[in-house]
């Protein structure tokens, strides 16, 4: 990019509808970069809206998402995905002929969806992923920093205008990310693996623990040998601490990946059951060859996570924020 493209900003006004953890960072890299002239929000709510404005990421935030959008020359929708289809039916009449619409839901075939459901010709919609995350919620949660080095997935089709994919690509990569391609359907594929089957993971073995743990309090209560309440949480360390941290994402965020990824999550959950019952089968068969190739294997896979940097403070699937 030339010099002097970057001393004006990407986009003259952009409009952030949902003001938590990822709308709040965006707002704050694309302050920190000035890479936009006026940044307008919305939220539902009066009080997300007053603490964005005290926080100081927004010029202007709006009661009514119509308001946000006017004159947008990018609408980025960052609110759960369940949201999205009231907010683009209210939003859809007031865009401006030529504007970009994308968004950072963690599920992108049902946006590809909506967009053409809703947006008017003229208006440009590319789907959009940053694949970067805490367990944090809310405005307060929000950082500039979020998305550097962090994969955001971009998924274009075959009539996306090119100038504003190029403009919207370039736009997350000076926020710091590393941009990538792909379509739609396949993203919601690879996501299924690679950050909902663990957060599903996660959400089951806390709450079967949990249970577990009611019943030896239960236990507890008749037998004063058996055991020492709270025994799940004091020896968390042992690994479950990181399942604790995962399954504290927020819950509506993860309702709606769950109902709207629905296919291809349980298409990995059934290959899932099939590796976990092997592994079953080879503990209880004592075959420890296997189980010791299988943890080889994938240690090797670890590594080359943390080849490709993805392992740090920040881990690259949504809700695992602060690891190691
Ligand atoms: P969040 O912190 O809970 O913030 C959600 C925001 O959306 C809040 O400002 C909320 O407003 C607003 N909102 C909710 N329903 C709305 C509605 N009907 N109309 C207008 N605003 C509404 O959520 P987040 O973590 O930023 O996640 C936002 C999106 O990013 C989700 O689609 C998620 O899939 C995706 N994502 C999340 C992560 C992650 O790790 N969290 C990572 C990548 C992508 P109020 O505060 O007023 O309720």
């Amino acid at each position: 990019m030339a010099e002097t493209d970057r001393a004006k900003p990407f986009y003259e006004r952009v409009a952030l509808i949902g003001l938590g953890l990822i709308g709040s960072s965006l707002a704050r890299a694309l302050r920190r970069g000035a890479l936009a002239g006026h940044i307008a929000g919305h939220a539902r709510s009066e009080r997300t809206r007053d603490l964005s404005l005290k926080l100081g990421f927004l010029d202007s935030v709006h009661a009514d998402p119509a308001d946000a959008v006017r004159e947008a020359d990018l609408v980025v929708i960052c609110t759960p995905l369940g949201a999205y289809d009231a907010v683009l039916e209210a939003v859809a009449p007031h865009l401006k002929p030529g504007a970009t619409v994308s968004d950072v839901g963690s599920c992108k075939g049902s946006v590809a969806d909506g967009f053409a459901r809703w947006l008017p010709e003229g208006v440009h919609g590319i789907p959009g992923h940053p694949v970067a995350g805490t367990e944090n919620s809310g405005p307060e949660a929000g950082f500039a920093e979020l998305f550097e080095n962090r994969y955001c997935i971009l998924t274009p089709d075959e009539t996306t205008d090119a100038g504003a994919l190029s403009r919207l690509a370039d736009l997350w990569r000076a926020v710091g990310s590393l941009v990538e391609m792909m379509d739609a359907r396949h993203h919601d594929r690879v996501l299924a693996i690679t950050s909902h089957l663990p957060h599903l993971i996660a959400y089951t073995i806390v709450g079967t623990a949990a249970d577990l743990e009611g019943q030896l309090k239960r236990e507890q209560a008749d037998d004063k040998r058996l055991v020492e309440t709270q025994e799940v949480i004091k020896y968390s360390a042992g690994g479950f601490r990181d399942f604790t941290r995962i399954a504290g994402s927020d819950p509506v965020m993860w309702r709606d990946v769950f109902t709207t990824n629905r296919e291809a999550v349980l298409e990995m959950l059934g290959r899932f059951q099939e590796d976990l019952v092997a592994l079953q089968r080879a503990i209880r068969w004592g075959e420890a060859d296997k189980l010791e190739d299988w943890f080889t294997r994938t240690r090797e896979i670890r590594r080359g996570v943390l080849e490709l940097r993805q392992a740090g403070r920040f881990l690259p699937t949504e809700g695992n924020g602060e690891a190691e």
